[in-house]
């Protein structure tokens, strides 16, 4: 499978039984991880009930055929389905990923929060019909036309970057940006169910985002820290990372979960890649839409072009750059954490799912990796990646790491 892999083909799963999929209908493991998301966002996946929305209803129905075609016991209801999600890995015959696509050892809720897992939500975002990065993409597009400015935007983006979550305190200290909030407020959610723990809220202050314990247990029994029992978004801050404990709820609000994963989570690499172009005076602007793309102000024709991802697929950020929708003409530098471009598997699966035309045009690097990379008159090679140097020590510069 190739990284421009569209949707609507026969699914041959790897068992080897090709399943009858209507034409335009999404492959079934895409309708699932989509299916998680939607219900994710308004109620615990521990306890879905009667009645279920009509994607998940449809995975349900479709998961149900599959199994039958398998000769496996089918999923009962959606909550068993969803049990599924969290025990088997995704390339388990009942998903059928196909390992080119995603890690097979990657599950689509994670055990510990009972959430869609970032893989889960690169998953559903894959393709012409993906929906969360897309959403993500439309709500950054629309908050730029309302803004009315580019620096406006920008102001107002930063805000989101750097607030996943606002609690009503927050609107009484110096400094809050009151009219800034007028244009962002319709960007933020009550907090919803899935991401309580026993009624509180929790807050990873690695990445700022909404945190897990293990079935939800109430959090003042156990140690505020994060470890193999605790859970955030980020799925990379280490353990011993603070979680802030927020007792009220109610008095929050957090921000629609597309921005969190594709603007939130991704905004300390791009903070760290556009801090070494100040550095050494590279000039850059942010490409139309306000989606981690900026355009740099240099004399090379055509124009260079940085983009900013923290993905933990690499085949899916692959297929990501590829899109039409993303790349624009001219060399481009696809800047990722350092805790990923230090693994050849990361790099390797990069290289092989970006289309044999786009080897030459696109670098994969690293903020630390930049300059060099941009000064590289061989910066192409994915696998070698020109602009990567592996990092001293252990406890090197962190800056983004925690993403
Ligand atoms: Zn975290």
């Amino acid at each position: 499978m190739n990284a421009d892999y569209r949707a609507p083909r026969a699914g041959r799963v790897s068992s080897g039984v090709t399943l009858p999929e209507a034409p335009g209908q999404l492959p079934l493991f895409l309708e699932v991880a989509q299916a998680v998301v939607e219900l994710s966002e308004h109620k615990s996946l521990r306890s879905f009930s009667l009645p279920y929305p009509s994607r998940a209803q449809r995975a349900l129905d479709r998961m149900v055929l599959h199994c039958l075609a398998l000769g496996q016991a089918p999923p009962r209801a959606v909550p068993e389905l969803l049990e599924w999600c969290a025990r088997r890995v995704v390339s388990d015959p009942v998903f059928g990923v196909p390992d080119t696509l995603v890690a097979p050892d990657a599950r689509l809720i994670d055990p510990v929060g009972r959430m869609p897992t970032r893989t889960c939500l690169e998953l559903a975002s894959h393709g012409p019909d993906g929906v969360v990065e897309q959403r993500a993409r439309n709500l950054l597009g629309s908050l730029e036309a309302r803004c009315g400015s580019a620096e406006r935007f920008l102001r107002c983006r930063s805000f989101l970057a750097r607030h996943p979550v606002v609690h009503q305190h927050h609107r009484f200290q110096r400094g809050w940006d009151k009219a800034g909030w007028t244009h962002v407020r319709n960007l933020y959610r009550p907090v919803p169910e899935s991401v309580l723990s026993a009624g509180l809220l929790l807050r990873c202050n690695g990445c700022g985002l909404p945190a897990l314990l293990r079935d939800g247990v109430e959090p003042w029994t156990g140690a505020l820290v994060s470890g193999a029992e605790t859970w955030c978004e980020n799925e990379g801050c280490p353990h011993g990372t603070p979680l802030t404990l927020i007792r009220d709820p109610s008095h929050a609000l957090v921000l629609d979960r597309s921005l969190r994963s594709f603007l939130a989570l991704p905004y300390a690499v791009e903070q760290a890649a556009l801090d070494e172009l100040d550095r050494v005076a590279i000039g850059y602007e942010p490409l139309p839409g306000g989606f981690s793309g900026y355009r740099l102000r240099d004399v090379a024709a055509p124009a260079r072009t940085l983009y900013l991802y923290d993905r933990l697929q690499p085949a899916l950020l692959a297929a990501r750059c590829a899109a039409p929708e993303t790349l624009s003409a001219g060399p481009a530098f696809v800047v990722i954490p350092e805790r990923l471009a230090h693994r050849a598997d990361y790099r390797a699966t990069f290289a092989a799912a970006l289309p044999e035309e786009l080897r030459e045009r696109v670098t994969l690097t690293t903020p630390r990796g930049l300059i060099q990379a941009l000064r590289s008159p061989f910066a192409r090679s994915q696998a070698t990646m020109p602009g990567y140097r592996p990092p001293p020590t252990a406890d090197h510069d962190r800056r983004d790491d925690h993403a």
